[in-house]
């Protein structure tokens, strides 16, 4: 793995995926999720809102050299370029900078059909700056996992600095408006099970797909995404749900969306 660039690694939506990583080391991330794959938020990477990561002096050399490098070894077959990985990429004060510079790398690859897309949590949409870099990309890809206050709560762990949650779809709603057609608003929600005895509660819950049916429905976005647990969660007790029962969640949150849901399961 490059600093910033890494892959391209097999996505479970798009093919090979080149990754950008905009974070640093220590995962920096303003949710501490049951389930995320990268372990549990240090309090040091535990980010407040307002929070910027900087990047270094030279970082523009060094991401178009290794993102050159990469493009001249697999943009033939990569079907999307994304930012994320290491916490939330949104916090990053260079967003900006460094998705200009993958836009123009793309162009001169030959390769502009390829979208650039972002995955967020979608706790910094708030922030109109942030909000302005987004509509730069191609598709972004926002978190939605719980559609109370209080799953929000229990399942993202988030920063106490973090809006509500009506705030938080408030946000999403501006977002979708805010883009043009050209970019697209996808929502992920990941739904999870428990091993007991724990004090981890599940969100894999008929009501909760409902509430977040209630959500998706003020949102209007392009695409509702609804998976599980792939990788090793932060919580040990934290466990994948069955495929039926990922397609029966998503049957009932469908039926209360006018959408259809897509849905990823990997056994
Ligand atoms: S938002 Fe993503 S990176 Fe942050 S804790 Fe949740 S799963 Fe992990």
């Amino acid at each position: 793995m490059g600093k910033y660039v890494y892959g391209p690694i097999l996505s479970r939506r798009y093919g090979w995926s080149l990754g950008i990583d905009v974070m640093p080391k220590l995962k920096t991330c303003t949710f501490n999720c049951v389930y995320c794959e990268l372990g549990k938020t240090s309090t040091k990477g535990y980010a407040s809102l307002n929070f910027r990561v900087e990047m270094p002096p030279k970082f523009k050399e060094e991401f178009t050299e290794e993102l050159q490098a990469k493009l001249v070894e697999h943009a033939s077959y990569i079907r999307a370029i994304t930012f994320g990985y290491n916490g939330e990429p949104t916090l990053n004060k260079n967003l900006d900078i460094i998705l200009d510079i993958t836009r123009k790398l793309r162009y001169e690859a030959g390769i502009e059909k390829v979208p650039i897309t972002i995955l967020t949590n979608s706790s910094t949409l708030g922030d109109p700056s942030v909000r302005k870099v987004l509509l730069n990309f191609d598709i972004v890809i926002a978190k939605l996992d719980g559609g109370t206050q209080e799953i929000l709560q229990y399942v993202n762990r988030p920063h106490y600095s973090i809006p509500p949650f009506d705030g938080i779809v408030n946000n999403l709603c501006l977002l979708k408006k805010e883009m043009k057609t050209d970019t697209k608003l996808y929502i992920q929600t990941l739904l999870y099970k428990v091993n007991p005895p724990t004090s981890i509660k599940s969100n894999a819950r008929g009501d909760n797909v409902v509430a977040i049916a209630s959500a998706i429905n003020k949102i209007q976005p392009d695409q509702v995404h609804v998976y599980s647990v792939a990788r090793e969660p932060a919580e040990p007790s934290v466990i994948k749900v069955s495929k039926l029962e990922l397609i029966e969640l998503s049957d009932l949150m469908a039926n209360n969306v006018d959408r259809s849901i897509d849905i990823y399961y990997f056994p």
